[in-house]
């Protein structure tokens, strides 16, 4: 059974998807909590961080935070999250990185 981000990579659920290489995929939140709100999957399911094997596309997360954050316009900064488990609050159970910026990011996180 396909992840609800596997849907939104085939097109079979409508999203704003801003990036698309041969690794990952990028698409608007749909509840953004910054200007900039942007999730970033890799095309291989994998159930969260904790599941990263040592190689593949999910390494490749990082170089499109950084490609996609300069295409935005984030010069003044930006942050790459990723929620692994319940007490992150994971809710998608699809190794995702939110890209957050456009606005002053208060820290520590809640
Ligand atoms: P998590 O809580 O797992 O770290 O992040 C999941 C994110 O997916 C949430 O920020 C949530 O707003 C977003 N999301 C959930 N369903 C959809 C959807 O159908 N479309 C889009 N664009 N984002 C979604």
């Amino acid at each position: 059974m396909a992840t609800l981000f596997t849907k939104i990579l085939n097109r079979e659920i409508p999203a704003d998807i801003v990036y698309e290489d041969e690794h990952v995929f990028a698409f608007r939140d749909i509840d953004p909590k910054a200007p900039v709100h942007i999730l970033i999957v890799p095309r291989h399911e994998i159930g969260g961080l904790a599941d990263l094997p040592e190689s593949g596309d999910h390494q490749h997360i990082l170089n499109a935070a950084k490609l996609i954050a300069e295409r935005e316009g984030l010069e003044n900064g930006y942050r790459v999250v990723i929620n692994q488990g319940p007490d992150a609050g994971q809710s998608v159970n699809h190794l995702h990185a939110h890209l957050l910026g456009g606005r002053k990011l208060a820290w520590p996180p809640g």
